[in-house]
């Protein structure tokens, strides 16, 4: 049971929806649960507040974090949902289970979710462009210096407005120095380190003039992996092709998304190694190649110049290309504008 204790105030008033920088203001309240001697504890959800934290708390020397990222939006109807937060519940376990962090039961998680997404769906509001980012977390907070797997955690979700905002086309570099995750690894556990250890790689590619960039794998570098932290996704004249999953891939819910949306719409999706030798010979036969990325935050990012080896290619941008479509597309179906066929919206 969880236990809700309401805030005696909203910050809701003060919050200005047509101007604000996304990922600052949370909503009124938050869910929180510990783990102690074996066992998730007092499931509640209270006024938002700061944590107190012992300075031995594990998670902040040894990483020991998972998150997850998803969306509610309020459909044409003027009903919440949430998109797909069963396929969410399912990569956070996987996550989990690589950082050796314990299980959490899907009913308490789902309860979670709806029960706090009800509590602040009056923060999405019917006139605006606006949906809800919903960030659960789990650190290990068991207070010891030495390295060992907590035994103590703490479980927490935060939500925060989102515009849905048209992400400009950006520049990209194909990065084979520098990795973001090898084989074996944790590449496709949503786990904090994976995304400190990009700062770099990003920031030098950014002095070059790239926004982003483009990972490949840690073995050759010859096959695209993902695109900074969304996945990367091609069309390619009838074709829709990405990387298979592995490893080193995260299992985007976006990806999983566009993907079906794509086989709907009739292109031929191929899930595969790419390798960018490929796409450069691709552009030499003037094929016809769109290049973005995918993930909940943006939902696509258009990719509008790769950098691959010292030479600079232009994938296709215009106002008609496919993956605009596959976009609205997924957009249509959220709002309830197009019908959900597969059961992605979970109504609240
Ligand atoms: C979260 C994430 C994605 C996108 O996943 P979605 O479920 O679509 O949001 C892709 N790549 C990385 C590295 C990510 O962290």
């Amino acid at each position: 049971m969880i236990t809700i204790q309401q805030s005696a105030t909203s910050h809701k008033a003060q919050f200005n929806y047509d101007n604000f920088v996304f990922g600052i203001q949370p909503t009124d309240h938050i869910f929180l649960c510990e783990y102690q001697s074996g066992e998730w504890l007092s499931p509640r959800i209270v006024p938002y507040h700061n944590l107190t934290i012992s300075p031995l708390a594990m998670c902040l020397h040894y990483g020991q974090t998972v998150f997850e990222g998803m969306k509610a939006f309020r459909q044409k109807n003027g009903r919440v949902i949430i998109f797909r937060p069963e396929k969410h519940y399912e990569r956070l376990s996987r996550s989990l289970e690589r950082m050796c962090m314990p299980q959490i039961e899907q009913n308490m998680f789902m309860d979670a979710l709806q029960t706090l997404i009800q509590m602040e769906q009056h923060w999405i509001p019917d006139d605006k462009d606006i949906s809800l980012y919903i960030r659960p977390f789990i650190i290990a907070t068991e207070p010891r210096i030495g390295i060992k797997v907590s035994q103590e955690y703490l479980f927490g979700i935060v939500c925060t407005p989102m515009g849905l905002y048209y992400p400009e086309p950006v520049s990209v570099k194909v990065e084979t120095q520098y990795v973001r995750a090898a084989e074996g690894g944790v590449g496709y556990a949503k786990c904090g380190g994976n995304y400190g250890a990009a700062f770099y790689p990003t920031l030098q590619a950014q002095k070059q003039g790239f926004e982003q960039v483009i990972w490949t794998d840690a073995q050759t570098h010859e096959c695209i992996e993902e695109a900074g932290t969304m996945n990367i996704m091609i069309v390619m004249e009838n074709k829709l092709i990405t990387p298979c999953l592995s490893s080193t891939i995260l299992d985007g819910v976006t990806r999983d998304s566009i993907l079906q949306i794509g086989r709907d719409m009739g292109l031929q999706v191929e899930e595969r190694k790419i390798k960018y030798s490929e796409i450069i010979q691709a552009f030499q036969e003037d094929k016809h190649l769109e290049i973005f990325g995918a993930g909940t935050a943006a939902v696509i990012s258009p990719v509008k110049c790769i950098h691959i080896e010292g030479t600079d290619y232009f994938p296709y941008i215009a106002k008609d290309a496919q993956m605009y479509a596959l976009k609205q597309q997924l957009e249509n179906i959220r709002k309830g504008i197009a019908p959900d066929l597969y059961h992605w919206n979970y109504a609240i």
